[in-house]
Order: structure tokens, then C-alpha cells, then sequence
């Protein structure tokens, strides 16, 4: 029952609102509240400019140089790694109003989503404790992270560089910095060394490039857009050792098909979660839904219909369905999106957005079909395109050839066709009869295709092994 932790945060987080988080530390946080004569970022909510939740110091070319030469793998026994991470587990707990509040405020996600996140970061914590084995660490890995998961990723991310032993160079992304100095405060608390664990927060293509690209570097595990995996994939090219591994977990244009046997209240529902849950930032989000022609006006009806009972506002309240977006920025490229639509008359609904903040009203748009889609537009955006059953191939064809292969949802009831779609379509995660986002821990792991991933999955049993190196003994027969 979600309730009562969350009316327990909204009481505790109330009082922790309007202090002020502050990292002004370097890389190894030995001077917290220390300015170091270093420029000092504002970090305020998206939801109200208004609102500042603090500051941070992005590290300096000589906080990354000597985070390099100070990195040391973790070389304690196993059980002991393994100790510490569910130590870290349990303070992430035991904090969880404060990381309720910064989660909230920083990167503006809704209360209920930042109990899941929470709950993932913990489960990652403790399943990648369970890697631990002594099998030779990799080296100094970095781990770059995106604003979106501000915790969960985060610390999945470094939880399994450390489960294997390796030192971690952890960029997060810039907008949810504080986010990542409290947890990797706890993480130490927890007995982490802060030679093993180093944070170093800053613009991704000064201080992200840095770090991958200095030959020390053994590995890099990133999660973020396409563009970027490219990109620090052509900097490992270029100076890191040719079996240095990128973990990389990229974006998608996932899609959704809706058949005319699909229960049309359920199909809503999950339309909605999948579109405009986390104001449809989420790499899993429903970008393309295809409705079959026959049900397609009855079921736009419904969905227009649901859309407009959406309560757009303030992510701290439980009545608000959909929050801010992450920034101006991000807000300005998908509002670019929606007006270039509607001067080609191609939306189909909109609601109204909110005056303050960084809000953008849910809409859909009529496409054609996904190669209509340029690009993944990580916002309330969801495109609409119809299909004739006789079609059906056709449309997973189109999905597979735009090369992403994140997500994908399907509502039927017809069991051949669930296991025709199954047997056809190139995605990483495939979800029937219900929404297409969220993955569990070590039961249901997360992670895609073609351009939407390396691989492995987070959160499956293939991902620890991969930030190891892989050592053949031969011993005399
Ligand atoms: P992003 O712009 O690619 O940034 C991700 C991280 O990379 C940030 O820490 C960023 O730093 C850093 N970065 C930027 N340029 C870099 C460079 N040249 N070298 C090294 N690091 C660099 O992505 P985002 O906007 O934060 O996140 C949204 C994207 O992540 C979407 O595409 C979404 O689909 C994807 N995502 C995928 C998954 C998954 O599991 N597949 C999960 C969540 C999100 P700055 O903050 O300084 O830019």
C-alpha cells in the first residue's frame, strides 16, 4: 500500500524542502560545504523556477586528473563488497524521505514514481551484492547517467561496477547532480572507499569526454540518448584499449499495437501509463501507437476522453498525473516538435498546458506510420497511425527497420498472434495486455536492440559478468 509512505514523506520532506543541498566538494567529496574557489551551478525545480534546490560544483580538468591517478580497484574480499552495497541499501531506506524530496524536486518526477525509483535503486543494490564473486575486476570503469532514472540508474550502474570489484568514475547528468552527491555520500557511509567510488559531476562533453577517453579508463557503462553512446564511442575508439567494453543503454521510437479484439478500456489505461506517465520521459515510453482501422474511432474517442481527466501540476501533490519536463531546453525542443504538426494540421488532441514551469500538455498527432518519426521526442508526445489487419506484417516491418528495438506493446486477444508478433518483432522488451513501461529486478530485466543497446540487460544475470575481465586459467592436465 503506497499510501501511507507516501503521506509519511510528504510530512518529513516538507521540513527538508527548503533546505538548501550543497556540494561543493572534489572528487573524492572530502570538502562538502568547502566553495574550493570553484563556480558554483543553481540547480532549481522544474516545476518552479522559484524553488532552488541547491548547488554544485562541476569538477575542474584537475579534479579529473587527479580522480584518474587516485582511482583504486576495490579489492576487499567479496562478501565484503557485497556487505557494503546492502548496507547502502538499507541507508537508501532509511533516507528515503530526502531522496523522496530531492527526487521530486530536482528532476520533477511524481511521488509515487520516485517510491519505484527508490525501490529500484535498493533492488539493484542487493542483486548485484549477490555478483560479487573474486574473479578479476575489469579496472577503473566510468559510469555515465542520465537525468530521468536521477537514482535508480545511477546507482545500478555503479552497484554492478562495484559488486565486481572495479573503481568507479561516476558522471551524472547535470540537471540531477544532487541527487547523485546524496547517494554517493551514502554509498561511502555504507563503507565504500572513496578511491573506489569518485564523483565527478559536470557537462557531458567536457568532463564525460574526459572520461572516456583517457587510456586508464577500462570500461565505460553509459545510459542516455543514441547521439551520445555514438559519440563516446568514437572517443573509447580513439584512445581506450580495443576490449574495453561500452555497457550502453540507449533511447527508442517504441511502438504499440492495438488490435480490434483488445479490450478498448484496458488498451486506454495502458496507453496513457505507457505515453504520459513521467510526462512520457521514460526510454520505455509508448512514442507510435498503431490502432487497427475498424475500432480506431471508438478507441481515439476513449483515449481523448481519459486524456482529458489528466491532472497537469505540481509533481509533489498525488492528485498530479502529469509533471514538469526536465528544462527550458527540453521543453523547447518538444513544443518545436508539436507546433512543426500542427502547422500541418496533424494534431489530433491537445490539453492545455500550465502557465509556470516547465510543463507540456499531453497531445497526440496523426502519423502515417513510425518512419514518420524522425527521431525519439522524449516528452507527453504521442503519434497515432492506423492499420489494416491484413497489414499487420507490414507495420512490424516498418517498426524493425527504424532500428531501435527498445519496448514494444501489444493488445490482442488472439494467442497465434500474440506468438506471430513475438516470433517477427526486433525489441528488447515486449509487453502483452497491459502498459509498456517498467522492468523488475532480477525478475523481469530491462534493456534493448539494434540501435536501443549493447546489451546486457540491467537487472538480469548477464549484467555483472560484463564489467569483469573474462580470464581463461589453463592448469597442467
Ligand atoms: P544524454 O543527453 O545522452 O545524456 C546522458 C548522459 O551523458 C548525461 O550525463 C550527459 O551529461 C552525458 N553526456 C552528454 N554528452 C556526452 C559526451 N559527449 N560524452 C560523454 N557523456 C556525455 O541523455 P539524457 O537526455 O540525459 O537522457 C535521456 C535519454 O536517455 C533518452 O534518449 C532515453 O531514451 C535514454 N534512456 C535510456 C534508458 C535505457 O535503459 N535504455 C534509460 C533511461 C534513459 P549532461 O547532463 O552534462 O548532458
Amino acid at each position: 500500500d503506497l499510501r501511507d509512505p507516501l503521506e509519511l514523506a510528504r510530512i518529513e520532506t516538507e521540513r527538508t524542502r527548503w533546505i538548501e543541498h550543497r556540494w561543493t566538494g572534489g572528487p573524492l567529496l572530502a570538502a562538502v560545504g568547502d566553495e574550493n574557489g570553484r563556480d558554483l551551478e543553481e540547480i532549481v525545480n522544474p516545476a518552479h523556477g522559484n524553488d532552488r534546490v541547491g548547488q554544485v560544483a562541476w569538477a575542474t580538468d584537475g579534479d579529473i586528473a587527479a580522480a584518474l591517478s587516485a582511482a583504486q580497484i576495490w579489492d576487499a574480499a567479496p562478501e565484503k563488497r557485497a556487505e557494503a552495497l546492502r548496507r547502502a541499501a538499507d541507508l537508501y531506506e532509511a533516507h528515503y524521505a530526502e531522496l523522496f524530496a530531492l527526487i521530486s524536486r530536482e528532476a520533477g518526477k511524481s511521488l509515487p514514481d520516485a517510491v519505484a525509483e527508490l525501490r529500484e535503486a535498493v533492488d539493484f543494490l542487493r542483486y548485484y551484492a549477490g555478483f560479487a564473486t573474486g574473479e578479476a575486476p575489469r579496472g577503473v570503469f566510468t559510469c555515465i547517467s542520465p537525468w530521468n532514472f536521477p537514482l535508480a540508474i545511477f546507482t545500478g550502474q555503479i552497484a554492478a561496477a562495484l559488486a565486481a570489484g572495479n573503481a568507479v568514475l561516476a558522471k551524472p547528468a547535470e540537471t540531477t547532480s544532487l541527487i547523485a552527491w546524496r547517494a554517493t555520500q551514502l554509498l561511502h557511509e555504507a563503507g565504500v572507499p572513496a578511491t573506489a567510488l569518485q564523483l565527478l559531476p559536470g557537462e557531458g562533453r567536457r568532463v564525460g569526454t574526459a572520461l572516456c577517453s583517457d587510456a586508464r579508463v577500462a570500461g565505460v557503462c553509459f545510459t542516455g540518448s543514441l547521439p551520445t553512446a555514438q559519440a563516446i564511442n568514437r572517443a573509447m575508439a580513439a584512445h581506450l584499449s580495443p576490449e574495453a567494453p561500452l555497457i550502453a543503454e540507449t533511447g527508442g521510437l517504441n511502438a504499440m499495437i492495438v488490435d480490434s479484439t483488445a479490450l478498448p478500456e484496458q488498451a486506454v489505461r495502458d496507453i496513457l501509463a505507457s505515453a504520459f506517465q513521467s510526462a512520457g520521459q521514460r526510454c520505455s515510453a509508448l512514442r507510435v501507437l498503431y490502432v487497427q482501422r475498424d475500432v480506431e474511432e471508438k478507441l481515439l474517442k476513449m483515449l481523448h476522453g481519459a486524456m482529458d481527466e489528466l491532472h497537469i501540476g505540481d509533481p509533489w501533490y498525488l492528485d498530479s498525473d502529469v509533471g514538469p519536463v526536465i528544462s527550458a531546453a527540453a521543453k523547447k525542443g518538444i513544443e518545436d516538435h508539436i507546433a512543426k504538426a500542427r502547422s500541418d494540421g496533424r494534431i489530433l488532441h491537445r490539453l492545455k498546458t500550465p502557465g509556470r514551469g516547465h510543463y507540456v500538455a499531453p497531445v497526440t498527432i496523426r502519423v502515417g506510420g513510425i518512419e514518420d518519426v524522425e527521431r525519439e521526442i522524449f516528452g507527453p508526445v504521442l503519434h497515432v497511425a492506423s492499420f489494416e489487419a491484413s497489414d499487420l506484417d507490414r507495420v512490424i516491418g516498418a517498426i524493425n527497420a527504424s532500428g531501435y528495438g527498445l519496448t514494444f506493446g501489444l493488445h490482442t486477444r488472439i494467442d497465434d498472434r500474440v506468438q506471430h508478433i513475438d516470433s517477427l518483432v526486433n525489441v528488447g522488451n515486449l509487453y502483452v495486455n497491459r502498459n509498456q513501461i517498467g522492468a523488475i529486478v532480477g525478475s523481469q530485466p530491462f534493456g534493448g536492440e539494434g540501435l536501443s543497446g549493447t546489451g546486457p540487460k540491467a537487472g538480469g544475470p548477464h549484467y555483472v559478468p560484463r564489467f569483469r575481465a573474462a580470464k581463461v586459467n589453463r592448469m597442467p592436465a
